[in-house]
């Protein structure tokens, strides 16, 4: 089974749990802190790479003319 990160929306408790995708679907998955159930999913891990892409892939000027394949301003 997958492990998910949740933050509980009523106590903001973060919390890392195991669950099948049918609990996560079906929000089966209760807070450790307050047993409630409407939780938000976090990304704990994603969220460095997210950033480290983002700050990456700004680098370059508006005015690139640099033409790379990687280059955002590549496109078209
Ligand atoms: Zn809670």
């Amino acid at each position: 089974m997958p492990f998910y990160d949740f933050k509980c929306r009523r106590c903001d408790t973060v919390f890392n749990v195991q669950a099948t995708i049918e609990e996560k679907e079906k929000n089966l998955i209760p807070c450790p802190g307050c047993g409630g159930r409407v939780l938000e999913r976090v990304y704990t891990k994603a969220n460095i790479s997210l950033v480290s892409r983002k700050a990456y892939m700004t680098e370059p000027s508006p005015a690139c003319k640099c033409c790379k394949r990687d280059c955002p301003n590549a496109q078209g």
